[in-house]
């Protein structure tokens, strides 16, 4: 059967990688998730002091970013691709409200978003892959075959992330995620480069009201129609 590459982009905490994931695992696609990419040079700039405040050290930054290494493996315990920073597994490092307050600074910057999208071209070189992110059918994959933008309400978002740092057990503060969310939305909504933006030729997904096992229905419909058409 013909591969197909499955660009999948919208707005922060919307699910987008949860259903990204669970459709590549059924159609036995590879799944990338490039948010843990700009995620994991966020990390990287914060434990080699890079940030300072919202000011980033762009020369340091500009000469490590050749260095900096990304990569995801299977974790067989929870049948989902971990990503590693550098040969280290930093799956959760990635999602504290830390790297969350800082990633959308790093994710603005030209060389970073140019590295980051050469590594994520080359992933989908043999197509049969599921990408999300914010660029993946504007900018990564223009031509990809089918293309999902994802959103749902801020307050919606903000509830889901709550809820997956708390089962976690870890502390959160429901207003400051909101507070994050509404703060990303903006910033990645205004950047000079790839702003997140609707492909024009993007299916519009707003999952607010629908639970997953009718998301997931929903999203194997639209694969099949591509795959026929
Ligand atoms: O998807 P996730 O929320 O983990 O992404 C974290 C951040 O990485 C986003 O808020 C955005 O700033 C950045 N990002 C991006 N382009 C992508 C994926 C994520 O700029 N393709």
């Amino acid at each position: 059967m013909k591969k197909i590459t499955i660009a999948i982009d919208g707005f922060s905490s919307c699910g987008k990688s949860t259903m990204a994931k669970d459709l590549a695992r059924e159609i036995g696609y590879i799944y990338i998730d490039s948010g843990a990419m700009y995620r994991a040079v966020t990390l990287y700039c914060i434990e080699n002091n890079l940030i300072d405040g919202d000011l980033i050290n762009l020369t340091k930054l500009k000469s490590a970013i050749n260095d900096i290494h990304i990569s995801f493996k299977l974790n067989v315990e929870t049948g989902r691709p971990d990503t590693y920073l550098n040969g280290k597994n930093v799956e959760n490092k990635i999602r504290t409200m830390e790297v969350s307050s800082k990633v959308s600074l790093v994710s603005a910057i030209d060389f970073v978003r140019t590295a980051m999208v050469e590594q994520q071209q080359q992933m989908g070189e043999e197509k049969g892959i599921v990408m999300d992110g914010r660029d993946i059918g504007t900018t990564v994959f223009p031509n990809a075959e089918l293309k999902i933008f994802v959103t749902a309400s801020p307050e919606i978002r903000a509830q889901r992330r709550y809820d997956e740092l708390a089962a976690k057990g870890e502390k959160a503060d429901f207003e400051a995620i909101l507070e994050n969310v509404k703060q990303r939305d903006y910033l990645d909504q205004n950047r000079e480069i790839s702003p997140l933006r609707k492909a024009d030729d993007a299916i519009l997904l707003d999952n607010s009201n629908l639970t997953i096992a009718e998301q997931k229905k929903w999203l194997l419909e639209q694969f099949n129609r591509t795959i026929e058409s």
